[in-house]
């Protein structure tokens, strides 16, 4: 079970009150008209699925119903951190990789209970 972390409650809290919404960051087209079908069918359908640290927006559906920026590892599932809509994330992939960390070593550390 994850404990995630609102930045708007400020409160850790289980997992069952919060829903997961996919991809962070995704930027709506400034003028769709003006799109080709493909860049338009990539907005709307295609989503990254990256090995290792993601971006994902949640809401807290049982609590503040707000939505929210999750940073999560997709191997450990660890959650690295979380921030409000319109924040930048402070862990991106190439910061993780500068790290000493290695897959294997994320992985060692689970998930966090
Ligand atoms: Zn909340």
């Amino acid at each position: 079970m994850f404990i995630i972390y609102c930045p708007y409650c400020c409160e850790y809290r289980e997992e069952e009150e919060f829903h997961p919404k996919g991809q962070a960051h995704i930027e709506r087209p400034k003028d769709p008209e003006a799109c080709s079908d493909e860049e338009w069918g990539d907005y709307l359908f295609f989503r990254d699925n990256p090995r290792g640290v993601h971006h994902e927006m949640w809401v807290h559906a049982a609590g503040c119903r707000k939505f929210f920026n999750v940073t999560r590892h997709t191997v450990s599932y660890k959650i690295l951190e979380t921030y409000k809509m319109g924040e930048k994330p402070s862990v991106t992939a190439e910061s993780v990789a500068a790290t000493t960390a290695t897959p294997e070593s994320v992985q060692k550390e689970g998930v966090r209970a």
